[in-house]
């Protein structure tokens, strides 16, 4: 039996985890189960499951005990981020799903990688904010990270043993979200209810709003660049709004190899809880005649600024996609407010690469040298909070709350 620990286990990647696993009863034990503060959830899984260990948010533990009052063996509760980083170095723990949203989600896949557990990542946040320390770290102690996002579960796959000399470059595949054929002009329109209505994909609201603005790519980028040490140059995007093909991989005898299937995260889920097996993800087959027809775009930049800033803030390297990751978290949490209008999200992050690439020709970068060079997490961790208080400041200038003129041309 592996032992397995799902953390970010009450969101969808969490609930499509535990789907596959309860098809595999003799071959998985749930040893830990990470929410937050849905503990309703929570405890039906903690039910089905048997966890030894769960974690909850800060003052939750206790509500928690109560609903699973009559379980006969209940777990051990640990609350916060701590309690989150217990479970990731569980000692009978040889798998775990990293699937918090956010920044949040770095601490128990540093601590699971520092025990040498295979994570299979879900939270991209964490490798746009550190990936170079995180592969590190990975290589340190011969822990293994295996993609979850579908992807870079794809290139996984396609790389297979092939020799990373023989690449040529790496395709990512964008269903390009609710808006990809929206007019420009229309997109003073957009609410909340709109950008949380994807086409193709179930997904938590943080990456569904991601998916709106293409932040998400932003993020998948840097999250690729990372995972196969690949130089942006060779990290393209084009964009397939039926969402079979997961990414590609070109090599240098013009050979494009990919991986297909239907949209359903269980199936790279599933890759990463077996490998180097196959099991069942419980997911239909992909049917082509079905399908009849696979289409593909170029992306449209101008509706979709955030493509290009991935390639900027790699540039900049060091702290700066920690900062990006922060301040987008921090404008999605403003934007599912009802705080900020959608078309502020993209505007005020191109502000802020703006403000890095000036802040890196300036003397003044001596003050943020986190934010130019990752020598520690702790510089990772700044570059973040940095990211954080760059919105709060640009909110606090003017009313966000209506469109970006310059945004809509
Ligand atoms: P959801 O919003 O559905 O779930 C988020 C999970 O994280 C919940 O279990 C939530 O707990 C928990 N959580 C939230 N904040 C904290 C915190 N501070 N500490 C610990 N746990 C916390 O998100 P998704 O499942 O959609 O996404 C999870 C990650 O996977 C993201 O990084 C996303 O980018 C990535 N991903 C998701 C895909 C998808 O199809 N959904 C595809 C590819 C990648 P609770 O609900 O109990 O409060
Ligand atoms: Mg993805």
């Amino acid at each position: 039996m592996e032992g397995i620990v799902v953390l970010g286990a009450t969101g969808s990647i969490g609930v499509s985890t535990l789907a596959v696993l309860e098809q595999h009863p003799d071959r998985y034990k749930v040893i830990g189960l990470g929410g937050h503060r849905n503990i309703d959830l929570l405890a039906r899984q903690i039910r089905a499951f048997a966890p030894c260990q769960v974690a909850v948010a800060e003052g939750y533990a206790e509500p928690l005990k109560r609903l699973i009052e009559d379980v006969a063996s209940p777990p051990e509760i640990f609350e916060g981020g701590s309690g989150q980083v217990r479970l990731a170095r569980h000692p009978q723990a040889d798998r775990i799903v990293a699937a918090v949203v956010g920044a949040a989600g770095i601490e128990p896949v540093i601590a699971g990688l520092r025990n040498g557990k295979t994570v299979a990542l879900a939270n991209k946040e964490s490798l746009v904010m550190a990936g170079a320390l995180l592969i590190d770290l990975a290589r340190q102690h011969s822990a293994r990270l295996l993609p979850i996002d579908s992807e870079h579960n794809a290139v996984f796959q396609s790389l297979g043993d092939e020799n990373p000399a023989d690449v040529d470059h790496i395709t990512l595949t964008a269903s390009g979200g609710p808006f990809r054929t929206r007019p420009l002009s229309e997109f003073k329109d957009i609410a909340l209810e709109d950008a949380l209505r994807h086409p193709n994909w179930a997904m938590g609201p943080k990456i569904t709003v991601d998916s709106a603005t293409m932040m998400n790519k932003c993020l998948e980028i840097i999250e690729a660049r990372w995972l196969f040490d690949m130089p942006p140059e060779k990290i393209k995007v084009v964009v397939h709004p039926q969402s079979v093909i997961h990414s590609l991989v070109t090599f240098k005898d013009g050979s494009t190899l990919c991986q297909m299937g239907v949209p359903d995260m269980r199936i790279p889920i599933a890759y990463c809880l077996g490998f180097p097996q196959r099991i069942a993800s419980g997911c239909p087959h992909l049917d082509l005649t079905a399908l009849g027809q696979l289409t593909f775009e170029v992306p449209d930049q101008r509706r979709f600024p955030a493509l290009g800033m991935a390639y900027e803030i790699l540039a900049l390297g060091g702290g700066a996609p920690a900062a990006l990751n922060g301040a987008n978290e921090e404008l999605v949490s403003l934007f599912l407010k009802g705080s900020i209008h959608f078309t502020r999200i993209s505007s005020v992050l191109r502000h802020l690469v703006n403000h890095l690439k000036h802040l890196k020709t300036t003397a003044k970068a001596g003050d943020h040298s986190f934010l130019l060079c990752l020598r520690q997490l702790e510089d990772a961790f700044r570059a973040d909070a940095w990211g954080r208080s760059f919105v709060t400041e640009q909110i606090a200038r003017n009313d966000h709350r209506r469109p970006d003129p310059f945004l809509m041309g």
